[in-house]
């Protein structure tokens, strides 16, 4: 008997199933040909003997974790990880002196010894044919969920289905990109084709759990509606009946019609309304009770992302007045936007989903309780978290100084945000002074070394929104440094590989407010945008140039032509000031990295990154956005070949910059589109009830400019808004301006 189930397993599940450290060791010594001897009972078990007396075994329909071991540890060791890998080893060299050698589709880099590379490639048996397709996991059928899971476990799941959760379903991609399945709550990948057992969870079960029949049923729901080739499908679950068959349940009641959810909205608009017009600076004494009262009536409805960007705007608020350098007025600007927009947009989506109820009509992409974030759990605890870092950004005002660090999982590929905050006050009733940012401890390590980290830890917490927390325990948690090639094991989307791809991944993006709120995106960073990492070889860098009157340093990053060999002096000659023009296509990426006095080393550092002190570089991870159909990126780490280069926590060292005129490259259309939110953002500040005599006017100006240059709908919503503004048309000035800002972003992303 073949255990397939086995030699499916690439290096990649290995890895998420046990842990990259078992694997490496395993992989070295399965490279050292130090292999244990294997036999195979005849229900299947294959055991693993090795010289030093232990003995592994793992029976069919069981998990790593649940196979049996005779060494001292606990859940999870090496000799499970090597028994797999001995097993593919010995199964590959068998098939290779059996049959010819075949091409080898080696689509999963084994990473195993270079001299022994017949024996060790997994892909390399007898149906490595059939197996290296495409698959679903919607064909393990009703019998192979009985045969894999407890009645409890199946029980459990109808539980949850019966809430119609919805789940995104991501189908194979490639051996090394498995089909995947986002709950919620958590995810869930499918590494093998054969067994359930080796599905696995980033919940603290880790396999085994409910959440694996949910992504099950999900990818048999996805089927109906799946359009092919989709990158991903959104589900609602349907709900199972005990024996885990589908019913088709009486349609559910709206989530927006009820008066409880009527009732939340109409506060939210007045909400956004007195802050429109008593302005974002208003003391916030008057505001507070009333976003408390808020914040529970929504909580009660289970809209996780209405409650996160209240909170989201409350905290811009607090920094507003605190003037914290994390302020950012056009941020707030786009958080009012969202909160109007999202229950919109929920609204419109439950219409559409009613409507094509028993009909073909196609539904829309998304469902309403995923745009409002209901069934998003709250809080979960983590096992076995691994991260790396893709930078950090620190940030004081007046009461206190902080720091959020941005990581990545890359078993999971989310992103998430550890933030803290030092309040001063603390420091002065400590009798000192407060100590340099970057030595601030977090989780019981300098700052320092943690935002140029990869941390691994047992006691994280992880919200909805990304941000995590680690206890204070010192030895769950260990830091290695952050390695050159830390960010490899990053895919798409979050890791892109060209300029393109990046530019094409941020068009492609949903508006924010339909998608899942994440703290890396907003006030993590005091800046707008996406999380991104971008590595692609011979990056260059060009226009590092200094712009004395934003205080910012910005540079161009572009992927320079191949050398060939004679004309490559060295790898310095491609970074630097770019001396040849003509090899620097139009549609780089522009960096841009403001001063911040938070932050004093950033620029000095990014400088000397970009002109190659460190050797040629690799990557570069930051906060990006279109502007003008350009990505802008404001970079927070580079990896360089010889270190990480984490911008804000790198001490001052000054640089001559070249610099330059303070000049915008935007085109008018985007100018002016950007000169209005300006305007906005300013009467927002300052409350569109302390607006002097002039205010209709200026108005009206600003208006015949949009209108002039095309931006009608533009227009028309800001000449409605003096007549917005007498007391009986105010509700309306929620939405109007919500959608006018809305569409002047995506004029300057676009024009
Ligand atoms: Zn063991
Ligand atoms: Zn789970």
């Amino acid at each position: 008997m073949i255990r397939e189930d086995l030699l499916e397993l690439t290096p990649e599940a290995l890895t998420a199933l046990a842990n990259a450290g078992f694997v490496k060791r395993a992989q070295k010594d399965i490279a050292a040909g130090l292999l244990p001897r294997l036999d195979t009972a005849e229900d299947g078990t294959v055991a693993a003997h090795f010289d030093d007396g232990v003995v592994t075994r793992l029976p069919p329909g069981r998990t790593l974790r649940d196979a049996a071991c005779t060494c001292p540890a606990g859940s999870m060791c090496r000799h499970r990880v090597m028994l797999v890998l001995a097993y593919q080893a010995r199964h590959a060299a068998a098939t290779a002196t059996a049959s010819a050698p075949a091409q080898a589709p080696s689509t999963s880099a084994s990473g195993l010894g270079p001299e022994d590379t017949t024996a060790t490639a997994p892909a390399l048996h007898d149906t490595a044919e059939a197996d290296a397709g495409a698959w679903t996991p919607a064909r393990f059928d009703d019998a192979a969920l009985a045969a894999s899971f407890a009645p409890s476990v199946l029980a459990q799941a109808a539980r949850l289905a019966a809430a119609r959760p919805v789940i995104a379903v991501q189908p194979w991609r490639a051996a090394s990109v498995p089909p995947a399945a986002r709950l919620p709550m958590c995810s869930v990948r499918f590494f093998s084709r054969r067994s359930l057992v080796h599905a696995r969870c980033d919940c603290k079960q880790g396999t085994g759990c409910a959440h694996v029949v949910l992504a099950v049923w999900a990818f048999r729901d996805a089927e109906a509606l799946a359009p092919a080739g989709a990158p991903e499908v959104m589900v609602a679950v349907r709900p199972r009946g005990d024996d885990g068959r589908a019913v088709d349940a009486a349609e559910a009641d709206g989530l927006l019609d009820s008066a409880p959810a009527r009732a939340a909205r109409a506060q939210l608009e007045a909400l956004l309304l007195a802050v429109w017009m008593d302005g974002s600076g208003q003391p916030l004494l008057a505001l507070s009770a009333r976003v408390e009262a808020l914040r529970a009536q929504v909580q009660a409805l289970g809209w996780r992302w209405v409650d996160d960007g209240i909170d989201e705007l409350w905290q811009l608020l607090q920094a507003q007045q605190a003037r914290s350098s994390r302020f950012d007025a056009q941020r707030l600007l786009a958080v009012m936007a969202e909160l109007w927009a999202r229950p919109c947009a929920a609204g419109h989506a439950e219409l559409a989903e009613q409507a094509a109820t028993g009909r073909a009509t196609p539904r829309p992409p998304l469902h309403a309780s995923q745009i409002l974030g209901v069934g998003v759990q709250g809080e979960v605890a983590l096992d076995h978290l691994r991260l790396v870092s893709l930078g950090a950004a620190l940030w004081s005002d007046e009461t206190a100084d902080g720091a959020d660090v941005l990581f990545a999982d890359p078993d999971t590929q989310a992103v998430t945000v550890l933030e803290r905050r030092w309040p001063r006050a603390a420091d002065a009733a400590a009798g000192g002074a407060a100590p340099p940012l970057a030595s601030r401890r977090v989780a019981g390590f300098p700052l320092r070394q943690v935002a140029a980290g990869q941390v691994i830890t047992k006691t994280a917490t992880r919200r909805a929104n990304g941000l995590i927390d680690i206890g204070a325990g010192a030895r769950q948690t260990g830091v290695m440094p952050l390695s050159p090639t830390a960010w490899d094991e990053l895919v798409a989307p979050l890791r892109q590989g060209s300029v393109a791809g990046l530019v094409a991944q941020l068009a492609a993006a949903l508006p924010d407010f339909a998608t899942p709120r994440q703290a890396a995106a907003g006030a993590a960073t005091g800046t707008a945008g996406q999380l991104h990492v971008l590595a692609f070889e011979r990056m260059a860098a060009a226009d590092v140039q200094w712009d004395a009157a934003a205080q910012a340093l910005h540079a161009d990053l572009f992927q320079a032509p191949a050398l060939d060999a004679a004309s490559a002096a060295s790898d310095d000659d491609t970074t630097g000031e770019g001396d040849d023009a003509t090899v620097r296509p139009v549609d780089g990426l522009r960096l841009t990295l403001p001063h911040r006095a938070a932050s004093p080393g950033a620029v000095d550092a990014l400088a000397r990154a970009l002109a190659g002190e460190w050797g040629a570089l690799r990557a570069v991870a930051g906060i990006a956005r279109l502007r003008h159909g350009r990505a802008v990126m404001e970079p927070l780490a580079l990896l360089t070949v010889q270190r990480a280069v984490v911008l804000q926590i790198e001490a001052p060292a000054p640089q001559p910059l070249a610099l330059r005129q303070a000049t915008d490259d935007l085109p008018a259309l985007a100018l002016l589109a950007s000169d209005t939110l300006g305007l906005l953002a300013q009467w927002l500040r300052q409350g569109l009830r302390h607006q002097s005599a002039s205010h209709a006017a200026r108005v009206q100006a600003q208006a015949d400019r949009l209108a002039q240059a095309g931006l009608t709908r533009c227009a028309a919503l800001l000449r409605a808004l003096p007549e917005d503004l007498r007391a009986a048309r105010q509700p309306a000035l929620v939405g109007h301006l919500a959608t006018l800002g809305l569409l002047l972003q995506g004029v300057v992303q676009q024009a």
